[in-house]
């Protein structure tokens, strides 16, 4: 087991490295160890039942003794969303702003951890000292409040961890830079700089959020007939927006779903939105007409159970779409979710929907630096190392490729699992570890190589079927039934089993005469039953056979493949 207490700085990234999502970060200086965020992965449809994904804290739960703290950057699911199912293995103070952490609190209390996880502000006091690490927030402008970038300064060297940030200056106030911070940790010297890798690729300059609540406030008012709009729940600002665009339509705007509601009652805490006493959830202005309202609601990446997935499919209780209404999605894609939101869109447009996305209409602006900002932002921090992050292997290539041509003199990438060791100017990987993936199955967490996740895909392309049969004490077949879910319709289904049944049985008869082994007797029902159905069907279906021996005590026996 490393101890880190070596002269210089690890980082381990656990996950973020080379992906989009799921952050978690360790550093470690004299065998004291920091975490920076445990945030959500997003899956796509390979995982049946599954959204979301965090990388495990496994290892670090070996140096739980050593964790100071668990610092959070900034509010958003990548960064926090699975905050709590990774405190108990660090079981440390977490650290944020006011806004990051009333979130959190909202994570820890689905898991009745409020009471227990110390929450340590740092709106008053941003900066932490803990053992060797002076750890500071310094804002940056993101597209949720309370952003920021943390300056870790250790012995060995400082380090800028910036993973979310773009420059936008406007006058917003949930939306300012700290030039001055920045520009002060570039005098100190920034040893490595931990870089948004996001919009490396975009070399146009990038609409201000306040732009954008323009572009917002007037086109909502042109729109006739219902208005869904869908944003991140976490984007106060643009939600501002949207308040303000209903206030300029006359119309009321009323919220639906969940994380949304729990996002405007955090911000409200916080001293934001507190002017606005209109803005409504869905279930208090039932019988609204949908003219009046500017319903604004979750599932903007089309997860399966938000309100807009519930929307498009018509199975919300409160919202209908129909022909001429308008849908607005005020915000962008989540790489891995393309397909998905295609598929909610074009059932939209089917029915007649106009859907209006940032392609035609200036209604999302990203959060994360592109060239200029990503340029500017070496010139003031002089980094003697850049490390990409966030963002998939093409985008960390590019941004090597990229930091260097600005003049950056050195930079170095790292993957998931990788303990890299800081010391004198220069970086490079130790050692690995295995960076396993827990994927998030409602209230629990399963390894995404486990073989209940295997188990589960192969239901979902397999389908499944299940054998029941009676054996007597004398070894003479009772009874032999077997069902399916989904591998026919119905009918088609009951003529295919009373077929195969009809063949199967006097073979198992036969079988049970020459009786040698139970599990030969088991392999032999199982195999015969499923050669014919994958014949008629094409289908290996997932197979649970459950045999009743008669003078077994231990009955049923059950076996699956
Ligand atoms: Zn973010
Ligand atoms: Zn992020």
């Amino acid at each position: 087991m490393n101890d880190f207490n070596k002269q210089g700085i690890y980082f381990l990234p656990l996950g973020g490295a080379d992906e989009i999502g799921m952050n978690m970060y360790a550093y470690a200086v004299n065998g004291k160890i920091i975490v920076v965020d445990a945030g959500y992965g997003f899956l796509n449809d390979e995982f049946p039942g599954m959204d979301m994904c965090y990388a495990s804290p496994e290892f670090l739960e070996n140096y739980k003794e050593d964790i100071l703290g668990l610092f959070i950057t900034h509010g958003h699911e990548d960064h926090l969303g699975a905050v709590a199912q990774v405190w108990p293995s660090l079981q440390c103070p977490i650290y944020g702003t006011n806004f990051s952490l009333g979130l959190v609190k909202e994570r820890l209390s689905e898991y009745k951890l409020q009471d227990i996880v110390p929450l340590i502000s740092v709106n008053q006091q941003p900066k932490v000292k803990l053992a060797d690490f002076e750890i500071e927030f310094i804002p940056v402008a993101h597209t949720i409040p309370e952003t920021s970038a943390l300056y870790i300064k250790t012995p060995y060297g400082n380090v800028m961890h910036a993973t979310d940030w773009r420059f936008d200056d406007n006058k917003l106030p949930m939306l300012q830079t700290d030039y001055d911070a920045l520009k002060r940790a570039g005098e100190e010297g920034v040893d490595i700089f931990i870089c948004d890798s996001t919009n490396v690729m975009v070399e146009k300059e990038q609409t201000s959020e306040e732009d954008v609540r323009q572009s917002l406030i007037k086109l909502i008012p042109e729109l006739q007939g219902g208005i869904v709009a869908t944003c991140f729940a976490s984007n106060i600002m643009r939600l501002e927006s949207l308040v303000l665009a209903a206030h300029a339509a006359g119309r009321t705007p009323v919220l639906a779903g969940r994380s949304l509601i729990t996002n405007v009652k955090v911000a409200k805490d916080c001293g934001y939105l507190t002017e606005y006493n209109d803005i409504h959830t869905i279930d208090q202005v039932e019988g609204i007409t949908s003219d009046k309202a500017l319903y604004i609601c979750t599932g903007s990446q089309a997860n399966y159970r938000s309100a807009m997935t519930t929307i498009a499919n018509d199975e919300s209780k409160y919202i209908k779409l129909s022909a001429d209404d308008n849908v607005i999605f005020s915000s962008k894609i989540i790489p891995g979710n393309e397909d998905k939101i295609e598929r909610l869109q074009e059932k939209m447009m089917a029915k007649g929907v106009n859907v209006l996305t940032e392609e035609e209409y200036p209604v999302h602006t990203s959060g994360h630096a592109n060239r200029q900002d990503l340029k500017k932002m070496y010139e003031l921090l002089n980094p003697k190392i850049v490390l990409p992050v966030h963002g998939d292997k093409k985008f960390i290539r590019e941004h090597k490729r990229f930091a260097l041509s600005c003049g950056v003199k050195d930079v170095f990438s790292a993957q998931n699992g990788d303990i890299c060791f800081y010391q004198e100017g220069k970086i490079e990987c130790i050692e690995q570890i295995v960076a396993d993936i827990m994927g998030v199955d409602r209230r629990r967490s399963v390894s995404l190589g486990s073989a209940l996740v295997k188990n589960r895909r192969r239901i979902m392309f397999n389908c499944s079927l299940f054998i029941s049969a009676v054996i007597s004490k004398d070894n003479k077949l009772k009874d032999l039934q077997m069902s399916s879910i989904d591998i026919l319709e119905e009918n088609e289904w009951y003529v295919l089993s009373e077929e195969i049944l009809k063949a199967v049985r006097p073979l198992v008869e036969k079988k049970l005469c020459e009786y040698t082994h139970r599990n030969s007797v088991e392999d032999f029902i199982r195999g015969q039953i499923r050669r014919r159905v994958y014949s008629a069907t094409d289908i290996k279906p997932v197979t649970m056979l459950h045999i009743y021996w008669e003078d077994e005590e231990n009955n049923p026996s059950e076996t699956g493949e």
